[in-house]
């Protein structure tokens, strides 16, 4: 005889436990292990047999007494009242399951997945839309050319002939399901699908109509509109209910999905809700400071949607850079930057001082240089790693 584990272990219940607690156990353990939940699996369906057992002796009064005085060996076999647990088989732990009152919506949860739309729903689409940082900066309405099935005109997506009378459907009589009744371990099982031969509707085509051949719906060109909100970035999906594939016969559209994608932009790059802009200044503006413009996201007179690469189209905000400013030093332009995706907050616009080294002088300029190379405040003084490490640091703040 196998080891058999201890049923208050089993249930994971006191020595002391309530009838309502000995159920509630039970019930947990059941609905996790049963076999309509984990179809073909041994260990669960183990599982189960054993908590029904469990469940079975403790339930009863009488039994649990005689497990608490004797153990096993009072439960089972010839002094066990007429029960031998040794044959204790699943269908014994389902028909107790059922006698306890928990049912197919204890399984699956209040009967979800029973009840389902006759009709068949058209198909999801998916698109694909890229967007400047311009326009995610300000939101955008975008008009999407879709490609997809839309309801056939000339038969009003009924598929029928004109003139011509649906056929209540032979295989499900009209109701659009199919019910196959089977004498199965719950004893008498409902098993309810759509019917394969209307696809849900109910009626079959006797005289389909000659555009759409009885589909109902045809393959069209639409356009969709779609509102896009400010603050959107590559990954996020916007699903627009019912603007997918119509269903076949009047069945219900399914939705389109539209994956945002950003465009890289040829001066801005986005971190988060900020963007970041590199400001090349020379050796000399470094040292002695200088005022320069600097192009916000915004631009002018409403030209959101092209990314321009022309300076003189965006808006600018003038800077002081001080004299003595290194570069990787790191300038935010508050506000400036994205809105937060259903948010009030608003990134800002980092301006990165970067260096500009000519790659190209002249005689006059090598001579020049080379004489202020010489001098006392010019030459680069021999700083340890952590120095430079600071330029680097100022950015990752
Ligand atoms: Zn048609
Ligand atoms: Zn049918």
């Amino acid at each position: 005889m196998s080891a058999k584990r201890d049923y208050y272990e089993v249930l994971g219940v006191a020595k002391e436990a309530s009838g309502d607690e000995l159920k509630s156990a039970f019930r947990k353990l059941a609905m996790k292990y049963h076999p309509d939940k984990n179809p073909g699996d041994k260990e669960a369906e183990e599982k189960f047999k054993e908590a029904a057992e469990a469940y079975e002796v403790l339930s009863d009064d009488n039994k649990r007494q005689r497990y608490d005085r004797f153990g096993h060996e009072g439960v089972g076999g010839a002094g066990g009242g007429g029960f031998n647990f040794e044959h204790f088989d699943l269908s014994d732990a389902l028909r107790m399951f059922m006698e306890e009152g928990f049912g197919f919506g204890d399984i699956f949860g209040g009967g979800r997945g029973r009840t389902r739309s006759r009709a068949q729903r058209g198909r999801d689409l998916q698109v694909s839309l890229r967007l400047s940082l311009e326009e995610i900066a300000e939101g955008v309405n975008k008009k999407i050319k879709l490609n997809k099935l839309v309801s056939c005109e000339t038969c009003s997506g009924k598929g029928q002939r004109a003139g011509s009378e649906a056929q209540t459907c032979q295989t499900c009589q009209g109701h659009g399901e199919v019910r196959q009744i089977s004498q199965s371990i719950f004893g008498r099982m409902v098993n309810v699908t759509t019917c394969p031969d209307c696809r849900g509707t109910g009626s079959t085509v006797k005289d389909p109509c000659p555009e759409c051949r009885g589909e109902g719906r045809l393959r069209d060109e639409e356009l969709v509109e779609v509102k896009i909100p400010a603050g959107v970035m590559t990954g996020n999906y916007l699903t627009l209910q019912g603007k997918g594939d119509i269903g076949p016969r009047g069945g219900p559209s399914g939705d389109l999905i539209v994956a945002i994608e950003e465009k890289d932009h040829p001066i801005f790059v986005r971190h988060g809700n900020d963007v970041v802009y590199d400001l090349y200044i020379s050796y000399p503006d470094a040292a002695l400071g200088t005022e320069v413009e600097i192009p916000t996201l915004t631009l002018e007179e409403g030209g959101k949607s092209l990314p321009e690469k022309d300076l003189d189209r965006y808006t600018k905000v003038k800077i002081t850079v001080p004299a003595g400013t290194q570069p990787g030093k790191v300038f935010r332009l508050r506000g400036k930057g994205i809105p937060e995706i259903n948010g009030y907050n608003q990134g800002d616009q980092m301006v990165q001082v970067k260096l500009w080294v000519p790659t190209r002088l002249n005689a006059q300029e090598k001579e020049l240089l080379k004489e202020l190379a010489a001098s006392e405040n010019i030459i680069a003084p021999k700083k340890d790693k952590g120095f430079f490490q600071k330029f680097k640091e100022v950015f990752s703040i």
